[in-house]
């Protein structure tokens, strides 16, 4: 094995891409190495309870994040949010086809999602719909990304069994009305589902003021360790509605069979509780992180929003750069860490944001991108379909998403460098 093993992790990196994965902190990483040598939850001898009670307490931990407790929720441990989400959707699938074969209807149930939803959802229901087990109805957004309320009622049909719209976008930083959307579940009986994986660690989400009764979440999003996540139940989800696993065993009252990742718990219950530590001012530093790059950005382009680059009397042709999701007067809407950009320049040849972010990897800075170049193909980022880009728009697109270590010293290299890769490829082309 190589000598390198572990140590993967390069220091002088400019790290923009948080969304995709935040680095463990210390805290959760000393918690994680104490609790790799525990035994097995679930064994019934007395040397079992240590680690008994540590999942009880990471459950009222995580449970309390979301302002309820035992009494009334569930906290299932799963591999990650794919899982949470996968889980959900697939357990409420199940339950209700039961109903609706003893009640010897012939219809199939229908799930309501929004279009920008996590790859973990969108290929499940696809999965689900191609195997002919459901119906499905995609809500589109507003221009800013945002999913309304009133757009997933016009979808709701008799055998609808489950509506999952994602709390904050992983991709455009638009923070959603769930409560609002709640409402309209709970108006017609419908569970409500949430994919709060990018929010989690940014707001404490209350679960029941926002009308949740499922709620995916995942450590590694908040400096926690890769492969831990959770699904948050509502009680009365479980019991009246007779959810059931995906992955059989006895563990987790039946819902998720397996030993339990006793270390991953901890470490994920020990992350959140850091991540909430001074909360609100790593918040307004990340806003001011957001706002700093932007602001600096629009001295140097000409800038637009989105949604005003849309308008017919603006002249596309002289604007430079794009920042996509809600404008900066909208900041309820905005989640504070994520920017994500088009580079809509006129390099004399369609930009191509792959070969920039080849760039920016070669001067140790990473952002994200996606497969948006590739515009014609159905791997372009769902996102982008659905606020309607178009492909100048696609080919540009660059996602920056800044952790709580981050600097404006490191905002002031990347421009540098920034403003160096467009140049690049307005030379390239001479
Ligand atoms: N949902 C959203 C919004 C995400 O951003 C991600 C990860 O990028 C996931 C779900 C999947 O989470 P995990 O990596 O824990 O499976």
């Amino acid at each position: 094995m190589s000598s390198s093993f572990g140590k993967n992790v390069c220091p002088k990196l400019i790290y923009f891409d948080n969304n995709s994965t935040t680095l463990i902190c210390s805290q959760a990483k000393k918690i994680y190495t104490e609790w790799l040598s525990c035994y097995n939850a679930s064994s019934d001898s007395k040397i079992a309870k240590p680690a008994k009670v540590l999942l009880e307490k990471a459950q009222d931990v995580i449970l309390a994040h979301c302002g309820v407790s035992s009494a009334t929720h569930t906290a299932i441990f799963t591999s990650g949010a794919t899982e949470s989400n996968c889980l959900i959707i697939k357990s409420c699938v199940k339950a209700y086809k039961k109903k609706l074969i003893e009640k010897g209807s012939e219809l199939c149930p229908h799930v309501i999602a929004s279009e920008l939803e996590h790859h973990s959802i969108l290929e499940c229901l696809h999965f689900l719909k191609e195997s002919g087990e459901i119906d499905v109805s995609y809500v589109g957004s507003t221009t800013y990304g945002n999913i309304l309320a009133e757009d997933v009622e016009k979808e709701i049909k008799p055998n609808t069994c489950l509506i999952t719209i994602m709390f904050a976008n992983n991709e455009i930083p638009i923070i959603n009305n769930i409560e609002d959307i709640g409402i309209v579940a709970h108006k017609y009986r419908i569970p409500m589902h949430s994919d709060c994986v990018q929010i989690f660690g940014k707001y404490k989400i209350d679960i029941q003021k926002n009308n949740i009764d499922a709620l995916s979440a995942s450590a590694h999003k908040f400096y926690g360790p890769k492969g831990v996540g959770v699904l948050i139940l509502d009680n009365n989800l479980i019991e009246g509605y007779g959810l059931s696993a995906e992955i059989h065993g006895s563990q987790q009252h039946g819902l998720r069979g397996g030993t339990e990742n006793v270390a991953g718990i901890a470490s994920m219950m020990v992350a959140l509780k850091h991540t909430f530590k001074n909360r609100k001012t790593k918040n307004q530093k990340l806003f001011k992180l957001r706002e700093t790059l932007l602001f600096k950005l629009s001295k140097i382009y000409k800038f637009a929003n989105y949604t005003n680059y849309l308008d017919d009397s603006i002249k596309k042709d002289n604007i430079e750069l794009v920042s996509l999701g809600p404008p900066e007067d909208k900041k309820g809407y905005i989640l504070p860490n994520t920017i994500l950009l088009a580079i809509a320049k006129n390099t004399g040849k369609p930009f191509c944001n792959i070969e920039f972010k080849k760039f920016l990897d070669s001067k140790n800075m990473i952002v994200s991108i996606g497969s948006a170049c590739l515009t014609k193909s159905d791997k372009a980022s769902p996102v982008l379909s659905a606020i309607g880009a178009p492909p100048v728009i696609k080919r540009g697109v660059i996602r920056i998403s800044f952790g709580d270590s981050n600097t404006i010293e490191e905002i002031n290299k990347f421009i540098k460098v920034f403003c160096l890769g467009i140049e690049k490829q307005c030379t390239d082309l001479k």
